[in-house]
């Protein structure tokens, strides 16, 4: 799943991820810093750049950003693996740049929803409701966000989250029917 920050993706996943029960969950690195509430090894795996680094060195990631500036995220090939030895069709959480590098190595293994905010003035309203962010941070997630959007019609299919128990609805069909397909 792929998204503007602020639109709903992660609500969205964790329904899905509750809902469906042979989906699992990539837990992605990332050097940016933890939030309150978060949990190491839950939510992410939380390194410093430095280990981040040694990591990309070890060929350890299917792919990896710098999604904000000194903030890098990336899937690790040992999460895949993970939910593979589960048997769990995985989902991924990623910025627009790393779902474009997914799609093109699973290609037809993969389906990407990009989860799509009624407007661009909703989205700067929930990224500012949300109050996690320093005005530097919320700056340049409503500029990238800005960016975005113009990829809603590029992957596979798109989900309007204008209202929230509709998505998750049409999310929940769209991902079973397409590993039914598989
Ligand atoms: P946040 O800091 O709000 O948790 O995430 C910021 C952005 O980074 C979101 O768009 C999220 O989907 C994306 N992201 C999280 N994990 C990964 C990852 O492993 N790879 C990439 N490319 N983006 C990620």
């Amino acid at each position: 799943m792929t998204a503007p920050s602020g639109a709903g993706k992660t609500t969205i996943k964790t329904a899905l991820l509750s809902g469906l029960d042979y989906l699992g969950f990539s837990i992605s690195a990332t050097t940016r810093v933890k939030r309150e509430g978060e949990t190491d090894g839950a939510d992410y795996y939380f390194l410093t750049p430095d280990e981040f680094k040694q990591r990309i060195n070890d060929g350890d990631f299917v792919e990896y950003e710098e999604v904000y500036t000194d903030q890098f995220y990336g899937t690790l090939y040992s999460e895949l693996e993970r939910n593979w030895d589960l048997g769990k069709t995985v989902v991924l959480d990623i910025d627009v740049q790393g779902a474009l590098s997914i799609k093109e190595t699973f290609a037809d293994q993969s389906l990407v929803i990009f989860i799509q905010p009624p407007s661009l003035e909703t989205l700067k309203k929930r990224l500012m409701a949300r109050d996690t962010e320093s005005e530097e941070s919320l700056r340049k997630r409503i500029t990238k966000a800005e960016l975005e959007m113009q990829f809603a019609e590029s992957f596979d299919t798109y989900i309007i989250n204008d209202d929230l128990d509709l998505a998750i609805l049409e999310a929940k069909s769209l991902v079973d029917d397409f590993v039914g397909k598989q």
